[in-house]
């Protein structure tokens, strides 16, 4: 198997990653269909749904509750 001959050293590392045009350092977002927020794919929404779906009594619910 091929090896890389030398550490990469941290500061060629980040150099590498935060250089421009790289998809590292772009956050992917999805809006959200319950509260039409933007939100991170694969992570419950703020509001407690996921997928569609209500997975979590959202925080706005429990406060009308209390
Ligand atoms: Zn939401």
């Amino acid at each position: 198997m091929a090896t890389p001959k030398k550490k990469v050293s941290k500061s060629r590392r980040n150099m590498r990653r935060f250089s421009g045009g790289n998809a590292l350092d772009k956050t992917t977002t999805y809006t959200c269909p319950a509260c039409s927020e933007p939100s991170r794919p694969h992570r419950i929404c703020a509001c407690g749904h996921y997928n569609g779906k209500s997975v979590l009594p959202s925080k706005k619910a429990a406060e009308a509750q209390a």
